[in-house]
């Protein structure tokens, strides 16, 4: 659809494109770079590799395919670049009470988790969850008329079960509950107080040892789990009448699950129901989101327990941006060419 029949609701959700650079085996391998990007026009352009070799022949469809984004960032962006563009306004408009919600949605290698954590030792590799904890308790510590109250919680979602990350008991799985007048929440979800950056930064570090312990091979349990790290800013502030006035606003941090096509053929059992059980949660992110940004009346929360939790963050007054994650190599072509389509969709 064209720009000009959308109203208002585009602005609340956001869709922007990272490339990551080629990596040494990449680069050493002599792979051909197949992703083009142009900061300017906010186009991406990707291309059929020349020689396919070992990959999977399609002789369907176009050879180039551009794409237009809110934001494209290629493998020479900053960090700060993509946190003062994309997510800044929306972590400001969760101190105003408003819920937000950001995504990293791409194939596992691709840079989800070096975009939404990064390298938190090296301060210029810091990504957006340790961005936004410096971002948040500056404005606090820059406000005179209100009192804040941060509190966080860690939790994955894996094969559709809810595990709480920062729980002494990992062998605890934990509900869905549908409150009247609060909506869905996670019902026993520990959550903890955090009065700056370092206790924060603390929680997270909590949550991604016990994310890694109850997994036997770190890489493939990340890629086939979601992480959300969950901020909740409650601000009190005297109003006019003299009665205190309390704003709640929540940030959703989410590490998706790897989109590559999970196998399917040769997967029994369990694993088979696991790979059905990404593909699912994936699929149905995608109609929600398309949900909202078309204005449909009816958006498919439901259908999946990933947007079941943060219903009460997508949609309504709340931001959603999209960071779709791409690597630039040859070999990824139909895994990029699915990203980019599934990002697409979101706009
Ligand atoms: P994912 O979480 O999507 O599986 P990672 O974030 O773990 O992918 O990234 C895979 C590798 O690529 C890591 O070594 C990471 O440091 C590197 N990487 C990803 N994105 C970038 C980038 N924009 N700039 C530099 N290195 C990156
Ligand atoms: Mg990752």
């Amino acid at each position: 659809s064209t720009a000009s029949n959308k109203g208002a609701k585009d602005e609340s959700v956001r869709v922007v494109v990272r490339c990551r650079p080629m990596s040494d085996k990449e680069q050493d391998s002599g792979c051909e770079r197949v992703v083009d990007m142009d900061g300017q026009q906010k186009q991406v352009t990707l291309r059929r590799p020349r020689s396919e070799g070992s990959q999977r022949m399609s002789n369907s469809g176009e050879d180039v395919h551009n794409f237009y984004f809110d934001y494209v960032y290629d493998w020479n962006s900053k960090q700060k670049d993509v946190y003062e563009q994309t997510a800044r306004a929306l972590v400001d408009s969760v101190l105003e009470g408003f819920n937000g919600t950001i995504f990293a949605y791409g194939q596992t290698g691709t840079g989800k988790t070096f975009t939404m954590e990064g390298i938190r030792s090296q301060p210029e590799l810091r990504g957006i969850i340790p961005s936004s904890f410096a971002h948040i308790f500056d404005s606090i510590s820059r406000s005179t008329s209100r009192q804040f109250l941060v509190r966080a919680s860690y939790l994955e979602i894996y094969n559709e079960s809810i595990r709480d990350l920062l729980s002494r008991d990992q062998n605890k799985r934990l509900q869905l509950q549908e409150h009247p007048k609060e909506g869905v929440h996670v019902h026993d979800l520990s959550s903890f107080i955090t009065k700056n950056s370092p206790e924060i930064e603390h929680v997270m570090t909590t949550g991604n040892l016990n994310r890694s312990t109850g997994a036997t091979n770190m890489n493939e349990h990340s890629s086939r789990s979601h992480a959300i790290f969950v901020i909740t800013v409650e601000s009190s502030e005297i109003g006019v009448d003299g009665k205190p006035h309390i704003r709640v606003g929540k940030l959703n941090l989410v590490d998706l699950a790897g989109s590559e096509r999970q196998a399917k053929t040769g997967s029994t059992g369990d694993r088979f129901k696991e790979a059905t059980n990404i593909n699912l949660s994936l699929s149905v992110l995608g109609n929600v989101i398309s949900a909202l940004v078309d204005g449909n009346s009816h958006v498919p929360y439901r259908d999946s327990k990933l947007t079941r939790l943060l219903q009460n963050s997508l949609g309504g007054n709340s931001k959603t941006i999209m960071i779709a994650t791409l690597g630039p190599a040859n070999y990824n072509y139909e895994e990029s060419l699915t990203t980019l389509r599934y990002a697409n969709r979101a706009k």
